[in-house]
């Protein structure tokens, strides 16, 4: 079950219950100040923050010092870790290959 709890906009109290609805927008009052408002929908900001994983992953910081520094679970991470990765093109190599690298180290003296 998930559980998510809405925050006053006002005083940020736990205290909130519904208060009928506008437009098809769900209203909330909160009882501890009397604040009435809209509940904010979660999806614009989980979007954002998937955007800051999105490019703290570009910048190939890793995924724990990511975890720590947004708050998104580390699978989440991951996951969109992976969609990265096949978005994006491969790194170019920066050595060369190990068949490559043989030629000259199998070089005897009197060839130089
Ligand atoms: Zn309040």
């Amino acid at each position: 079950m998930i559980v998510t709890t809405q925050l006053c906009g006002r005083c940020a109290s736990e205290q909130v219950r519904k208060n009928g609805s506008s437009n098809g927008r769900a209203k909330y009052q909160c009882t501890a100040c009397g604040y009435q408002g809209y509940l904010r929908p979660a999806g614009p900001e989980r979007a954002a923050r998937y955007a800051q994983v999105e490019k703290l992953l570009v910048e190939r910081n890793s995924q724990r010092s990511i975890v720590r520094a947004t708050g998104v679970s580390r699978m989440t991470v991951a996951k969109l870790a992976k969609k990265t990765q096949a978005a994006s093109p491969p790194l170019p190599r920066l050595r060369p290959k190990k068949a490559q690298r043989r030629t000259w180290e199998a070089l005897e003296l009197d060839e130089m």
